[in-house]
């Protein structure tokens, strides 16, 4: 068997080590930034002399939803994972969306796994790992709990001796590194066939591309890409979705809590807003993004609701569920009866009162809407017939490396 076929793409099985590479939340200046800033010399060669262009992620455009369509090839329609954080309505309960139990098709990584292949994965944040490792045979651990790996749970023990480092705290630019460190020494220890590698938009949520803080952190990226290249490796590289300010002139998050605008409109209480972008992890965010569906109560009128919200400052589009679902792709059954995207500079709140930002040190910086749904998609090996005027997805990346690398 030379190919699989998952989720409808056929997929060539590996001949040289290949690496995927999300990098979350690179909004695509910050490489920009970085390679005219001189801080990634690898990354420069391979815009120069590999395959590169700009792609869209899916929205919403958060964290657990890109990562999944990356490592299925496939939309949120196809594998069901469509926010952080959902409102299970058949439990009347809002959950986490961590769970493989909402995951509704196989990951290329199981699929390859099947086939033979040595898979290694590495994930920032331990909320991806049940996610990304479901039904895979192989390697699959978290940089955030490095130090209690075990053979039967993660396919691998003693990762923090392996890798020389010691675990990184959640919220740190090391986290990350850790990720990479961790595949240069697997690539050099194990020799993985594929291998994922999934980092966590920490720096992105607080540095802006070509400050000092984010050039250092693509040159921390740079210099571990450069030994995967040279270990042999095909590595493209892309991203979940990207980043932007989303502040008013006085650096305060520009803010719309439609919570407390339909408490006005249907009575108080009565809307459940969600905001898919929550997770554990709210510091750096506070749990803003520019991205929210709505359920309303059964006595509302949708279409007059849909109507005031698309008129209201700030507010990019307003869809129903089945116009959602069909323009981004997204599971019906797991969408309010509205869902609402920001502009670029606004994000979406629950209401006032929900929201804690006090550990908001710096200017809000976030995502989920479709202002941030440009991404990198990076190969280190030139694509000779690269279909020009072809919508590249960032889910398109084991396709490049696999098929095309
Ligand atoms: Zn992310």
């Amino acid at each position: 068997m030379s190919e699989i076929q998952v989720n409808g793409r056929h997929y060539r099985l590996p001949s040289q080590p290949s690496v995927v590479v999300c990098v979350d939340g690179c909004e695509p200046d910050y490489i920009a930034q970085a390679v005219a800033g001189g801080h990634m010399p690898w990354m420069k060669a391979v815009l120069a002399n590999g395959t590169s262009t700009i792609a869209d992620c899916v929205v919403p455009t958060f964290t657990n939803p890109n990562n999944l369509s990356i490592v299925t090839g496939a939309p949120p329609s196809v594998h069901g994972i469509c926010g952080n954080y959902l409102y299970d309505t058949a439990n009347d309960v809002e959950v986490m969306m961590n769970d493989p139990k909402w995951l509704r098709a196989p990951s290329l990584l199981a699929a390859l796994a099947d086939a033979g292949c040595k898979v290694a994965v590495v994930t920032a944040k331990d909320k991806l790992r049940k996610l990304l490792g479901h039904g895979m045979r192989g390697i699959c651990f978290s940089s955030e709990k490095a130090d209690q790996t075990t053979l039967a749970e993660h396919g691998i023990e003693g990762v923090v001796e392996l890798v020389g480092m010691p675990v990184p705290d959640v919220y740190s630019a090391e986290l990350s590194e850790f990720v990479f460190a961790a595949g240069v020494r697997l690539m050099q220890t194990r020799r993985p066939d594929v291998m994922y590698l999934s980092t966590t938009d920490y720096v992105q949520h607080k540095h802006a591309p070509g400050t000092p803080e984010a050039n250092a952190f693509y040159a921390m990226i740079d210099r571990y890409l450069s030994e995967l290249h040279v270990l042999g490796c095909a590595i493209a590289v892309t991203a979940d979705h990207g980043m932007n300010a989303k502040v008013g002139l006085d650096a305060s998050p520009d803010v719309i809590y439609l919570a407390d605008v339909l408490d006005d409109w249907v009575g108080k209480g009565r809307a459940r807003v969600i905001l898919p972008i929550t997770d554990p992890y709210v510091v750096h965010h506070g749990a803003l993004g520019s991205y929210a569906t709505i359920h309303l109560p059964a006595d509302a009128d949708s279409t007059v609701v849909k109507a005031r919200l698309a008129a209201v400052r700030g507010i990019e589009a307003v869809y129903t569920r089945a116009e959602a679902a069909a323009h981004f792709e997204l599971p019906p059954d797991r969408l309010g009866d509205l869902v609402v995207v920001s502009i670029r500079s606004v994000v979406l709140g629950s209401a006032a009162a929900r929201h804690d930002l006090s550990g908001l040190d710096v200017p809000l910086r976030s995502h989920g809407g479709v202002s941030e749904q440009r991404v990198p998609l990076i190969l280190n090996r030139r694509i000779a017939d690269l279909e020009a005027g072809r919508r590249w997805r960032n889910f398109d990346a084991f396709d490049w490396v696999l098929n095309r690398g």
